[in-house]
């Protein structure tokens, strides 16, 4: 018998083609009447016009300040908007950047929030917020901060450049493979994983061939949602955290990092964690997990090495010193030794197996 804990995250999801034509009916729901509408630049003259236009009067205010990390000082520049137009609730349509703007919001005001996301990062499904404050990242967990609705129109992922979407996918992919292994992994978290590892697999390299590929579209937004619900239900380990290190402390691009340096923490923790990883092998259709993460990334033209998306060799150092500066939970130990020769293997962009 297995035993083992699992909590439910209470959000509504809504997903489909067209589905941002359903939002007022969702606002109603939710019993709003004044909806600031938060998006991405690449959003605000189409999608984002649209449901300004079906809101009609509910729509009180538009914001386009989001931008990567959450910096706390465009918050407060917001919450200015926010107070002004006694907004009753956020929705926010864009990626990742744009839903950690309407987290931050609600996790200072408690208003209901509509997700509409436009990438497969799957900040949408989970409580936890990232935000910067003068250059420094951290990371807060509160019911607060979960959106209460979640829109997928999985039309507004059709615009999403090949390039991006291959990274966005892998980022996404990495909350499934970490989840996998998780300290409180669970048998319904890990179906879930296992699922989303295979759905974004398939669908990214249709999606490169022909990015108008609908059903390859939906597959990678399913997908996307199922690993933001991985992240969200269960604890996360080295992965997550290096790449939180790198982001932050030397600013490099979010989904890249994630796609440069998943294959080699799972090369790292296959020892420790053989089972997990062979699911995910399983999953990818491949023998190793760690190899053909790597390959996935690198016939679909992702960045495969640190040296290629900003990271200098001389930062290397400092980047292991601070991954093992605060410990925390993972499968294998973590010495800086390792995390150092790790960072190296990422920086050159060797081939990891395990
Ligand atoms: P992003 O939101 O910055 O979007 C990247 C770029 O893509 C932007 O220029 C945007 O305008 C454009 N874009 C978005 N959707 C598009 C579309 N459909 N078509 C064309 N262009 C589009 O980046 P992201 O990778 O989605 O999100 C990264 C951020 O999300 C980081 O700050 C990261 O920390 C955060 N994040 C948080 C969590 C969480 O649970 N808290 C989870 C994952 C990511």
């Amino acid at each position: 018998m297995i035993a083992f804990e699992y909590s439910q995250l209470p959000a509504r999801v809504v997903f489909g083609f067209g589905t941002i034509a359903r939002i007022p009916d969702e606002v109603q729901t939710l019993g709003c009447r004044r909806v600031l509408v938060l998006c991405d630049p690449h959003h605000a003259a189409d999608a984002a016009a649209r449901v300004i236009d079906t809101l009609g009067d509910a729509a009180v205010g538009l914001s386009i300040d989001a931008a990567m990390h959450t910096p706390v000082e465009i918050t407060d520049r917001v919450m200015e908007q926010v107070k002004k137009t006694k907004a009753d609730c956020l929705l926010s349509l864009g990626g990742g950047s744009t839903t950690g703007l309407g987290k931050a919001l609600a996790l200072r005001t408690d208003l209901p929030q509509i997700a509409v996301p436009t990438t497969y990062a799957g900040s949408e499904a989970t409580p936890i917020l990232g935000q910067t404050e003068q250059g420094r990242k951290t990371t807060i967990r509160s019911p607060k901060v979960l959106p209460e609705v979640v829109v997928y129109d999985v039309e507004l992922t059709m615009t999403l450049p090949p390039r991006l979407s291959v990274v966005s996918g892998i980022n996404a992919i990495a909350h499934a493979v970490e989840a996998l292994y998780a300290k409180d992994s669970n048998p319904v978290t890990s179906s879930l994983a296992a699922e989303a590892i295979s759905r974004l697999a398939r669908a990214l390299p249709r999606i490169v061939a022909d990015p108008h590929d609908r059903d390859a579209r939906a597959d990678a937004l399913f997908g996307a949602w199922a690993c933001g619900n991985c992240l969200g239900t269960v604890g996360m380990s080295l992965h997550h955290k290096l790449c939180h290190t790198l982001g932050g402390s030397f600013d490099l691009p979010h989904a890249d990092t994630h796609a440069v340096v998943l294959p080699h923490v799972v090369a790292f923790n296959a020892a420790a964690a053989r089972q997990a990883i062979d699911r995910v092998a399983h999953a990818l259709g491949v023998k190793s997990a760690a190899a053909g993460l790597f390959d996935l990334a690198a016939s679909l033209g992702a960045p495969t090495a640190l040296k290629s998306i900003g990271m200098s060799e001389r930062d290397l150092d400092k980047a292991a010193d601070l991954a093992v500066s605060t410990p925390y939970w993972n499968p294998q130990e973590i010495e800086r030794d390792a995390i150092r020769a790790l960072l190296d293997d990422a920086f050159r962009g060797r081939r990891p197996s395990d």
